[in-house]
């Protein structure tokens, strides 16, 4: 038997109504009543969706914000009454809010729960299944769905050093949690099973998915990662009515029990490009005719793909793509096809047979080659002392005051791009908007007296967009919103060809504002780590391939900066460190690469020419390796939030470090003397001829206000200062 499973359809929706929902409610304009019924609807939609292309699918995943603190909240972590929205959303956006992360390398942000220090986890009545408000027309036939007891523990902010005793406790939990479906098929979600230590745990796992499974017909699904084939092979020996296997180069599929089917996940989750069905249907057909039961599912949920292709594509990609919906239509194909192969083997196919070949080949064409040769990597960079010294020529006070690029990007600038965009401005017109922009920075800058100063990134919707629109092999979508964490959301581009500076990137920007002034201003950029990061990646292009490549678009653009007399080149990589591998064998791999990437980009600048990296929402204890093979002359960091013993781990580096005057996200006011008594902190861990005076990080999203009055702070700290030395 043959089925489709999919999961995690986009809850943001086809037109964003999700967003609209949040927001509506949060800013009061709709009301508890209207937004429970538009969740309602939403998620109706949302079903009707998977029902129109697949077999199975689960219920309850129109998270109320996120997945993980649903789970947290069902178990008591945080106890609230039944109904409590305004709890709830506390929880994950109020003054006290649980701390956002990152999600198994991609860019959806969880909110990460703290686990009790004694393992003790109580349901809460209304908040487990059924599920809370919004989401019970699912139960009907949906799957009724979970985070498993893996996943929280290992991605809560204090992971138990010994699984055991909290997997006893959350034994009992979840068995009480599953009690209103008791029988019913249940899909447990794990991803974390594929992380690193899975093996370890293995006993306490199989004790806890053993006593589940006498409660529930349970499925198992691990996602992103495949599992080692040891944890593979020990869950295959559960009495489960599932278990999901991720298909990857050298996974050999399990032999499972009578009455467990093999959950195998094929799609991809979180790339964009269609699936050769014809040759998965060959990999498949073997297993099928063996009469195991099978269901086809995707590697990851749907979420981080756009809701569905929805307008017309530039040649290279017209027909080539596939989102969340189209991952659906390709299970439905795949299980057609399956069923032929396995019913036709003698007799010639029938009419429906034809048409579901005709159309799996149809549907997917090969990629064009990735035509891209790399230059030779450039030699190291010279000597730090020969560049401290060259770039005396900065004249650079104590305690240099500078900022990370962006300045608050005004509604008025907003609607530039969107005349843009529409048309409605030209790009002469939109040029003299910008050069006003960066005119009145540059003027506000020299005014508060900071020493090398930015343009202010005025043209820039958004750090990786703006590169994507400038370079050649680079599709920018204008509807593929995803969502990043609770109503926010992006649009990753898309990479499709070895990408092409086909224009300046940076160039005209930052050379009209060093030409209104003597001081130093920086060429920023962003890096290839991140532009890789935060983009689709080309089909059967790794992500190595793909930085080396953007890397050299960008190591053009810096040389011609220089050229130009720049002085100093600012190198953004905020994905760095959240791109550090999930699994430990991959990170020296990695290590080098970012060495590389760096190295390509501004290898060749000349000693003079002062190169910074800027990096942020980090957790810095991995920082140090990454620092020593960049070897940047400085480096900026969002740290201002962190306690300063942090750069505890960075001491003994000969490199300018700006650890974060005062932290962008929030609005207040920060007084001099406080920013004083940071600065102050941070001379606890690094010579006063190091420290760099800074924001955290852009100031985009900042008020002109709130951003002027914490830079005339900071400007008067680093006086203060200086005076002290
Ligand atoms: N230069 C960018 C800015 O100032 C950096 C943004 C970031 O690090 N996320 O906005
Ligand atoms: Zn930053």
């Amino acid at each position: 038997m043959i089925r489709t499973l999919a999961y995690g359809l986009p809850r943001l929706g086809p037109n964003r109504e999700y967003k609209r929902l949040l927001e509506g409610f949060w800013s009061g304009s709709i009301s508890r009543e209207d937004f429970l019924e538009g969740l309602e609807a939403l998620e109706a939609l949302r079903l009707a969706t998977y029902r129109e292309q697949v077999d199975l699918y689960p219920a309850g995943e129109l998270s109320l914000y996120d997945p993980m603190l649903d789970l947290a909240v069902a178990l008591g972590l945080y106890p609230l009454d039944p109904g409590d929205l305004e709890g709830y959303y506390a929880l994950a956006r109020g003054k006290e809010a649980l701390p956002l992360r990152k999600w198994f390398g991609t860019n959806y942000h969880y909110l990460v729960p703290r686990l009790p220090e004694r393992p003790r986890y109580t349901p809460q009545p209304g908040w487990g299944l059924p599920y809370p408000v919004g989401r019970n027309q699912a139960l009907k036939e949906g799957l009724p769905t979970l985070l498993g007891p893996y996943t929280l523990l290992r991605m809560a902010q204090n992971p138990p050093d010994r699984l055991g005793a909290h997997l006893e406790a959350l034994t009992e939990a979840y068995v009480e949690l599953v009690q209103p479906v008791r029988g019913r098929t249940v899909l447990l979600q794990e991803p974390a099973l594929g992380l690193d230590g899975a093996e370890e745990d293995l006993p306490h796992l199989l004790a806890f998915y053993g006593t589940l499974a006498q409660e529930v017909s349970l499925v198992l699904l691990p996602y992103y990662l495949p599992p080692a084939p040891r944890v593979v092979e020990a869950l295959a020996t559960l009495p489960l009515r599932g278990l999901g296997v991720i298909l990857a180069p050298g996974v050999s599929l399990p032999q499972v029990p009578k009455g467990t089917a093999l959950v195998v996940e094929v799609v991809e989750g979180l790339g964009v490009w269609r699936t050769n069905l014809l040759a998965l249907g060959e990999v498949l057909s073997p297993l099928a005719e063996t009469g195991q039961e099978v269901w086809v599912a995707p590697k990851a949920p749907l979420y981080h793909l756009p809701w569905e292709v929805a307008e017309p594509l530039p040649g290279a990609l017209a027909g080539r793509l596939a989102f969340a919906r189209e991952r659906l239509k390709e299970l439905a194909l795949l299980k057609a096809i399956l069923l032929t192969r396995t019913t036709s083997q003698e007799s010639p196919p029938s009419p429906e047979e034809e048409t579901a070949f005709a159309q799996a080949r149809a549907w997917y064409t090969p990629p064009p080659p990735w035509d891209f040769r790399p230059s030779p990597v450039p030699a190291s960079r010279p000597p730090r002392e020969e560049r401290s010294k060259a770039q005396q020529n900065l004249a650079l006070p104590l305690f240099p005051t500078t900022t990370i690029g962006s300045f608050p990007q005004t509604k008025e600038l907003r609607d530039f791009r969107k005349r843009l965009r529409s048309r409605a401005l030209d790009q002469t017109a939109y040029w003299l908007h910008i050069q006003e922009a960066i005119r009145a920075n540059i003027r506000l800058q020299e005014e508060l007296g900071l020493d090398v100063l930015v343009h202010g990134e005025p043209e820039r919707s958004d750090m990786v967009e703006f590169f994507a629109e400038r370079l050649e092999g680079f599709y920018p979508t204008q509807k593929g919103f995803v969502l990043s964490y609770g109503s926010r959301v992006w649009r990753p581009p898309i990479l499709f060809a070895p990408p092409r500076r086909r224009e300046p990137l940076v160039l005209r920007e930052t050379l009209f504002a060093q030409s209104l002034t003597p001081k130093p201003v920086k060429a920023i950029l962003t890096g290839p780590i991140t532009l890789a990061a935060w983009s689709y990646l080309p089909q059967g292009v790794e992500f190595r391939e793909a930085v080396i490549a953007l890397a050299e678009a960008l190591r053009e653009e810096v040389k011609e900066v220089a050229s130009h007399g720049i002085r100093v080149v600012q190198v953004d990589e905020p994905a760095l460190l959240e791109k550090l591998p999930l699994k430990a064998k991959e990170r020296p791999g990695y290590l080098a690469l970012v060495g590389e990437a760096f190295l390509r980009v501004v290898g060749e600048l000349p000693p003079e020419v002062q190169v910074h990296l800027h990096l942020c929402y980090s957790d810095y204890a991995a920082l140090r390796p990454f620092l020593e093979v960049m070897d940047p002359d400085v480096v900026s960091l969002e740290g201002a939030r962190q306690d300063p013993s942090f750069l505890q781990t960075l001491t003994g580096l000969s490199l300018g470090l700006g650890p974060g005057a005062f932290d962008v996200h929030s609005p207040l006011e920060v007084p001099a003397e406080e920013i004083l008594t940071r600065l102050q902190a941070y001379l606890r861990y690094l010579p006063a001829e190091r420290l760099w005076v800074n924001p955290d990080c852009g100031l985009k999203t900042r008020k002109p206000e709130e951003a002027l009055a914490n830079l005339k702070n900071m400007v008067e700290a680093a006086k203060r200062l200086r005076k002290a030395f």
